[in-house]
């Protein structure tokens, strides 16, 4: 499959969706807290794997180790900036080749980059909240804070807003993914295999007719996709915003 056909395909598509997946991140030099070298040192230091801390039941009943573990790994790894493939895909969305995309990721990298309508499906680390008198605090409050932050008023440990391991996504954001990749022609999915729960949660949504899929590795289930770019996604990006500009 030749790019100037996608480039054709994405022209010709009159709503383009983009599910932006972990590969993308990785690409911008994030960790794979779950199955890299990480997941071994996190056990090592913390004695949990990232999904049991990351969780819902360990926020509940282990707050301080669970912001320990929050401030030392997820926020300190949120400290790396959007790489080149999310500047690439603010790029496209000018040119009016995406009108959307949505992520699992939780570190606001495509609004960093500039992209607009964008779905956060489990939340980002910049939203946090009280849960005692609703007060939103911003991301660096929780960096400063010694241990377990606290609402200044109510004295209450703050939530993170985001999507933990054993947490279902948020009803009106599944809602809202969901509508997007209904209304999509071609669904360019970047960095996430189809069996990935990016990709199996939102696909039963799509009736479009170009499904575009851009991996690193190979999968059984790249047959699902009409077509499929294997390499960076962040170099393909780069190639379509060339073309796009010209
Ligand atoms: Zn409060």
């Amino acid at each position: 499959m030749r790019e100037n056909n996608i480039l054709q395909i994405l022209r010709e598509s009159r709503y383009t969706v983009v599910l932006s997946g972990a590969g993308l991140m990785a690409e911008s030099g994030y960790p794979l807290l779950r199955d890299g070298a990480e997941s071994y040192e996190i056990e090592d230091k913390y004695g949990y794997s990232y999904e049991e801390i990351f969780s819902s039941g360990f926020y509940a009943a282990r707050k301080e180790l669970f912001f320990r573990f929050y401030k030392e790994v997820i926020l300190k790894a949120v400290d790396i900036p959007p790489g080149k493939g999310f500047h690439m895909l603010k790029k496209l969305q000018d040119c009016g080749l995406v009108d959307s995309v949505i992520t699992r990721r939780i570190a606001g990298l495509e609004e960093r980059a500039g992209c607009r309508n964008v779905v956060n499906m489990k939340g980002t680390v910049f939203d946090n909240v009280c849960p005692a008198c609703g007060k939103h605090y911003p991301v660096e409050y929780i960096r400063e804070s010694k241990n377990v932050p606290l609402c200044e008023k109510c004295l209450v440990a703050l939530r993170p807003q985001v999507c933990l391991f054993g947490e279902m996504i948020d009803n009106g954001i599944m809602t809202k993914a969901a509508g997007e990749v209904e209304k999509a022609d071609a669904l360019l999915v970047l960095g996430a295999s189809l069996n990935t729960p990016l990709c199996s949660q939102l696909l039963q949504y799509y009736t479009g007719t170009d499904l575009i899929l851009v991996t690193g590795s190979e999968h059984y289930t790249d047959q699902r996709a009409d077509f499929v770019v294997y390499g960076r996604c962040d170099e393909f990006l780069e190639r379509l915003a060339d073309e796009c500009g010209k």
